[in-house]
């Protein structure tokens, strides 16, 4: 495959005050047609280390696409950057000229002189119409990288790479596509999992297989490269089946699959329904599982009971349970589980009691315990869960929520 780069440009996104989603969108859509990204680089919208970033790329990438810093102000630099690395001068190309006084008088107004700077080109190196701004692209060679400086503005960069970049850098990729894959996990931490793996994490394999760790998730990133879609696409689809082999009942699903979409496709499958009582959660449960569409199919509701007297009152929770064992306790978790199930008529019910922190943790109870309940017609069992004080709020409430439906997961699953 071709090797291509991304330099995106802009002092706001070096500071950390934008997020840069032009390389994100970049780097899928490369790979699609062939270009495997393997440097994202972000310079600040001064000359120098975008002179020296650009010089990098053009001895070591194939493609290069940049974004940000054609703008007529002063900031703004990739033109010349581009010129100093090319080792040319900048002059005017009248036809971008003339384009950007037509973007203007479209708007019913005069082009402001500065604007005339965004039709400086290196010498020698073609304009990239913009239709839908003023600034035009830039499209050169530098040594062994053919380069395409875009606007920063998302949708104008987009628009051109679509239909001037995107055909180019195919017919350049000599027919290589990269095609992704990922299956989600729970129930393992990532080592565990690399283990299982074993030899398809191998590097520089093809496929090549990765995994990353999320909040109480683990992702395994399958890339596979091929001469043609359907070549890298059995390669992806052999090494899918032999990852799913190798991981079992943790692979709960795939790509953009959430845990609360496979649960419910569980319960559905059974013609059974679920209900949840939340405490530490906030009701996070039953959010997850109304974020899949037609969930109401299968999930009767949540009860939030934050306070004891809504545990109690609600839940039907024994105030004398609250008393002796407290409110993070295996044996609130049962009882709320099994309240929520016998109020809401569900089949299942889940419960989430526990100390979310930062402030309210005790010896005994530290930030981070947390109790989960899961009830049927049969019984009702509760697990504990410890999650580390320094966890962060949201980490411990998600990680909780995710380990509660994956209880019900493994239960459904038989
Ligand atoms: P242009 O090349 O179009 O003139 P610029 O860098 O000169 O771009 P800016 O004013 O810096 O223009 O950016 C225009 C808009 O595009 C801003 O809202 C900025 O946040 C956004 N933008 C620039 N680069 C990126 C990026 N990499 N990802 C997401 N948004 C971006
Ligand atoms: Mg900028």
């Amino acid at each position: 495959m071709q090797n291509a780069w991304i330099i995106s440009i802009g002092t706001e996104l070096t500071l950390g005050q934008s997020v840069d989603t032009n390389a994100v969108w970049l780097a899928r859509r490369l790979a699609e047609i062939g270009h495997r990204c393997d440097r994202h680089i972000t310079a600040p919208d001064d000359l120098e280390p975008l002179v020296d970033t650009l010089r990098q790329a053009a001895a070591q990438a194939d493609a290069v696409v940049v974004s940000g810093g054609l703008g007529p102000t002063d900031d703004d630099l990739t033109r010349v950057a581009l010129a100093r690395v090319a080792g040319v001068e900048l002059a005017p190309n009248a036809r971008s000229l003339a384009q950007i006084r037509a973007f203007f008088e479209r708007r019913g107004r005069a082009m402001p002189e500065r604007n005339a700077v965004q039709a400086l080109l290196p010498r020698g190196a073609q304009a990239i119409e913009n239709t839908c701004g003023s600034a035009p692209g830039v499209l050169l060679r530098l040594e062994r990288a053919l380069v395409f400086a875009l606007p920063g503005v998302p949708f104008e960069m987009k628009r051109m790479f679509e239909r001037d970049v995107a055909p180019r850098l195919s017919a350049d990729s000599h027919g290589d596509v990269l095609l992704s894959r990922r299956l989600n996990c729970i129930g393992k931490g990532e080592s565990d999992i690399g283990e299982l793996l074993g030899d398809l994490m191998r590097r520089g394999a093809n496929p090549e297989v990765g995994t990353t760790a999320e909040l109480g998730t683990i992702g395994v990133r399958i890339n596979a490269a091929g001469e043609t879609r359907a070549i890298a696409e059995a390669r992806l689809e052999k090494t899918e089946a032999e990852a799913r082999r190798r991981l079992g009942a943790l692979v709960f699903g795939r790509d953009e699959e959430t845990l609360a979409d496979a649960v419910g496709a569980l319960l559905h499958a059974c013609g059974t329904t679920l209900a949840t009582a939340e405490s530490c959660t906030g009701g996070l449960i039953g959010k997850l599982l109304t974020d899949t569409p037609g969930s109401s199919a299968y999930f009767k509701g949540a009860v939030v009971a934050y306070a004891n007297e809504a545990k109690v009152e609600l839940l039907g929770v024994d105030p004398a349970a609250l008393r002796q064992h407290g409110a993070v306790s295996p044996e609130v978790a049962e009882q709320m589980a099994c309240g929520a199930r016998r109020r809401l008529g569900a089949d299942f019910a889940l419960s989430a009691t526990g100390i979310a922190g930062p402030g309210g943790g005790t010896a005994a109870k530290p930030v981070g315990l947390v109790y989960i309940g899961l009830a049927d017609g049969a019984g009702v069992q509760a697990r504990e869960l410890r999650y580390g004080a320094d966890a962060p709020r949201e980490a411990i409430r998600l990680r909780a929520a995710n380990t509660a439906l994956n209880l019900l997961r493994l239960r459904l699953l038989g």
